[in-house]
């Protein structure tokens, strides 16, 4: 079982997932978390129709978005290194880290930008930063719903559907 702060922070890593999903126009899935670990619900396959790299930023998102939330900024390069995805990567096999991974080793091999998978990987890492903080208070709004929606459940699963999904992400944008 987990903790309420570990489930806040799978919240972030869930609802960072969702609001990469809906800018990319991936509707028709919900989301969750779960008293269980390791709920990334919605392994999103259509994304496999997507460019790498940025196939590579919908996994990172998760990750990303639970150590700002956790650490109140965002990481420095040497929090994390590529030494840091790889270890996730073997940790578990089909996972965010793995997924970005291959998704990071396709782009240097299919294009002619980036010389390593490290350099790609910096890229990657430089663009999600931008792309969470523009987006952070939906990340945010999503959090909570999810995160209040477990604590009132009794069966220990805090949900957004699809519809609701995108109605809190354009609630967001209309405060601006
Ligand atoms: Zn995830």
């Amino acid at each position: 079982m987990r903790n309420e702060d570990e489930v806040l922070l799978s919240a972030y890593h869930e609802a960072a997932h969702a609001v990469f999903a809906h800018y990319d126009g991936t509707d028709g899935y919900n989301v969750y978390v779960s008293d269980e670990r390791g709920n990334c619900v919605y392994r999103a396959d259509l994304y496999e129709r997507y460019l790498p790299m940025r196939y590579a930023q919908f996994n990172l998102a998760g990750a990303y978005a639970a150590i700002v939330a956790a650490d109140l900024e965002h990481p420095t390069p040497d929090e994390v290194p590529l030494s840091w995805l790889i270890a996730g990567a073997e940790r578990t096999p089909e996972g965010d880290a793995w997924y970005a991974l291959e998704a990071l080793k396709r782009v240097v091999k299919e294009g002619d930008v980036f010389d390593s998978v490290g350099e790609a990987y910096a890229f990657a890492m430089i663009k999600l930063a931008g792309l969470v903080e523009k987006r952070w208070y939906e990340i945010e709004a999503l959090a909570f719903a999810l995160h209040d929606r477990w604590v009132e459940s009794e069966e220990g699963i805090g949900r957004v559907d699809g519809d609701e999904l995108s109605q809190i992400i354009e609630r967001i944008q209309g405060e601006k």
